[in-house]
């Protein structure tokens, strides 16, 4: 098991559309392992494979909420197969750097169907954290971030602001570099 880089927005392979998962080996279950693994060194809730560079339909999801049951799965190939009520929290994500968080709107209660890492069907009903972390993980399957999600306004001011924060991060870098 190894804590795998996380790729981060702007990186265009963010964008890419994941392919299916066809071979249930222990090399998926390896990366099913380092998944978990690297979610947790970042405390993270949820990610999917693209997000360690690995543009496969692979997500894991690790939420433990009060009032619903906890939801801790690897799901290959997950679909939505229904999607009601209406949610919305703060979201983050691990690829989005400097912890940016915004509002998004979700469905409240969704069921997935998915394949376990052994490639056995499997279906999970979710409400509230877990069925928004699995909106967020699956929209990354499709090259989506949840920064698609909110105002232009609100983007605007974001892409601005990061712009601004990997200026100066190379800015250091380049002045490091000079006095080694
Ligand atoms: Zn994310």
């Amino acid at each position: 098991m190894a804590v795998r880089t996380i790729i981060e927005y702007p990186n265009p392979h963010l964008r890419n559309t994941s392919g299916p998962v066809t071979t249930f080996d222990d090399s998926l279950r390896e990366l099913v392992a380092d998944m978990f693994e690297t979610m947790a060194a970042a405390e993270g809730i949820g990610l999917a494979a693209i997000q360690v560079d690995v543009p496969l339909q692979l997500i894991v999801v690790d939420v433990n909420e009060e009032e619903h049951p906890p939801v801790r799965l690897a799901a290959a190939n997950p679909r939505i197969v229904l999607a009601e009520g209406k949610a919305s929290i703060e979201e983050g994500c691990l690829s989005v750097p400097m912890s940016y968080r915004a509002a998004v709107q979700r469905y409240e209660h969704v069921v997935v169907e998915y394949q376990d890492e052994n490639g056995a069907d499997q279906t999970v009903d979710a409400t509230g954290l877990a069925a928004i972390c699995l909106q967020h993980e699956i929209d990354h399957l499709k090259g989506r971030l949840f920064i698609d999600h909110i105002s232009s306004l609100k983007r605007g001011l974001y892409d601005k602001k990061l712009a601004k924060y990997n200026r100066y991060k190379k800015r250091e870098e380049r002045e490091q570099e000079m006095h080694r």
